[in-house]
């Protein structure tokens, strides 16, 4: 796992890096506040080591600024301070630090508390990954399908690049759980997403949206490209039937696609797809809209 250190003394970087080095982490060191953030930006530590008392930006205010960051709060962060005043601990602790050593620490005494770390912070990533994977169909849900969203169409934006979505619905799913019951319901959505994501670029993403409703975030696609690959799914999918057990059964999906350029903000782009789901299934289904 990758540690930070910072700290503006080069001889309490190199000493921590020589007493944690033996345990087999990667080590990167950074010797001011406003370095360490941008490499805590860049490299995604799993373990920041920050020193206190630093000119410029103190410890405390680079701890402050990466408890603010959604994107970097999770790292634990282990202050390391001269100072062993009760004082000092408290406000460490209470700006979310996860431990406080002090300095000089030993060596065993630090190794274990930064192993203690990792494994919070390795359990914390297993939670936050599965709470973005639909156990059923093993694709992300709808929490992953939000944030690869926003973080798509922020790129966009920046980049001025085009970016589609794709909604799709089983048809009259209700009948196959009604008529076969719950488990094979269950086979064919398991089935219906490794199909879709078959069809799928590497760059693309399909997530199960809710219960028999996938979404598929396209970047860098204009609508065009989007209405096409709405059409090669609908067509893989309702070509052939879906084994299950005995049963051969015919499954279709209705489809909506939009396109950024259409839309002046995200929620847009969802309800702009959401709308043309819709007209596709009053069209009759097992069909893609717009059409071209
Ligand atoms: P339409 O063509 O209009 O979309 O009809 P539909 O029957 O597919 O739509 P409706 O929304 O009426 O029914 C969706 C059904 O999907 C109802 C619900 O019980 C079922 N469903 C949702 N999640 C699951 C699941 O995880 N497993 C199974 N087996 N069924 C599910
Ligand atoms: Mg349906
Ligand atoms: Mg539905």
């Amino acid at each position: 796992m990758r540690i930070l250190i910072i700290d503006d003394s080069t001889d309490a970087r190199a000493v921590a890096q020589a007493r944690l080095a033996p345990e087999g982490h990667e080590i990167v060191c950074a010797d001011t506040g406003l370095k360490a953030l941008d490499v805590a930006a860049t490299l995604e530590p799993d373990l920041i080591l920050l020193d206190v008392d630093m000119p410029g930006m103190s410890g405390f205010e680079v701890c402050r600024r990466l408890k603010r960051d959604e994107n970097l709060n999770m790292i634990p962060i282990i202050f390391l301070s001269g100072s062993g005043e009760a004082g000092d601990k408290v406000i460490g602790l209470d700006l979310g630090a996860i431990d406080y050593v002090t300095k000089p620490f030993d060596t065993f005494e630090l190794r274990a508390r930064v192993r203690a770390a990792l494994r919070t912070k390795h359990l914390q990533d297993i939670l936050r990954d599965k709470a973005m994977i639909d156990p059923l169909t093993e694709l992300g849900n709808r929490r992953a399908f939000d944030d690869r969203l926003s973080l798509e169409w922020s790129r966009a934006m920046r980049y001025n690049l085009q970016l589609s979505m794709i909604l799709a619905d089983i048809d009259m799913f209700k009948r196959i759980n009604d008529q076969f019951g719950h488990q094979v319901g269950d086979e064919v959505l398991r089935q219906v997403a490794s199909r879709l994501s078959a069809c799928l670029r590497d760059c693309d993403a399909i997530f199960r949206y809710g219960g028999e409703e996938f979404a598929a975030i396209l970047p860098e696609t204009p609508l065009d490209g989007a209405i096409d690959l709405a059409k090669r799914l609908c067509a893989h999918l309702g070509d052939k039937p879906v084994k299950v057990n005995k049963h051969e059964l015919k499954v279709t999906a209705s489809f909506g696609a939009s396109s950024n350029l259409e839309c002046d903000d995200l929620s847009q782009l969802f309800v702009c797809a959401d709308h043309r789901l819709y007209d596709a299934k009053a069209a009759g289904r097992n069909c893609v809209r717009p059409e071209s």
